[in-house]
């Protein structure tokens, strides 16, 4: 390899950028993200990174799927890639694309740490995460001054029945204001059942939001009693977020552009 010089490693490493590719809409990527992706040679990327940022990629770059699926292993092992660490050694360096925020579910501590401990330099960049995103698509504050001073984002799996720790986690989350939930598709009937029978009301506004900013979008309005089963009528798929709290009663309807023409015509 023209890099190395009789088997000696070169002197300098490469960087990783941890990425944030937003929820989903090339359009949401951050300028630095966007600069990033059309340049880099290495880029790694999780399965939930959608299609249309990929596509951005020079047509020169290693694209390298790191997804749990591509790696075949489980959950708990998901470490970062060892293709990462090998091509940063190279003195490469390698946008490492995470969906959404790398800091926000998305394992980014972890592999922060591993890249830390394998002396590689690596620098993050921020993303829209999917609740920001899914907010701004269904025109659904997450704040309000009149009923939510706080916005928590939960992991699915903290209303999970299957352990004490999880129902430590449920315990933690507040009793007032807005709840995200991340990964929550295939749990909504027993996050929605935990946090009834945590004490909040049946009649609580609640939505679904699935494949947020992208163009088949779904949304899903009801309460935590209904949410669930309205969710599976309409047969929602992933990636999607539960959104809990009385913000979801506070979505708002952009009037159609012919509307407000109609409206001033009529003035
Ligand atoms: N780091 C990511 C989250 C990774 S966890 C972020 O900041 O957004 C993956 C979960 O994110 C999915 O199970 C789903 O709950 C949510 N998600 C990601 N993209 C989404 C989208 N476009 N619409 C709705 N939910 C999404």
């Amino acid at each position: 390899m023209s890099s190395r010089v009789d088997g000696v490693r070169p002197i300098r490493r490469g960087k990783v950028w941890l990425v944030g590719a937003g929820p989903g809409d090339p359009e949401l990527l951050t300028v630095r993200a966007h600069r990033l992706l059309v340049s880099a040679s290495v880029i790694a990327y999780d399965e939930l990174v959608p299609a249309g940022v990929l596509a951005l990629a020079s047509p020169d770059a290693e694209l390298i799927p790191v997804g749990r699926r591509a790696r075949g292993c489980r959950h708990h092992e998901a470490r970062i890639h060892p293709l990462v660490v090998e091509r940063a050694l190279e003195g490469k360096d390698v946008v490492r694309l995470k969906g959404g925020d790398p800091f926000v579910f998305g394992r980014g501590g972890e592999e922060a740490e591993e890249l830390a401990a394998a002396r590689v330099p690596f620098e993050v960049v921020p993303g829209i995460s999917a609740a920001l995103g899914a907010a701004a698509a269904a025109a659904l504050p997450l704040t309000h001054r009149e009923c939510a001073a706080s916005v928590t984002l939960v992991t699915a799996h903290a209303a999970s029945d299957a352990g004490e720790g999880d129902r430590d986690l449920l315990a933690t989350i507040p009793r007032e204001g807005t709840l995200v939930f991340y990964m929550g598709l295939g749990r909504l009937e027993e996050t929605c059942a935990a946090l009834v029978a945590g004490g909040r009301s049946p009649q609580t506004p609640a939505a679904v939001v699935s494949k947020a900013t992208l163009p088949d979008s779904r949304l899903v309005v009801g309460t935590l009693e209904t949410v669930a089963a309205l969710a599976r009528e309409a047969a929602l798929e992933a990636p999607a977020l539960l959104v809990v709290g009385e913000v979801v009663a506070r979505r708002v309807e952009s009037p159609a552009i012919a509307d407000e023409a109609v409206a001033r015509l009529a003035r």
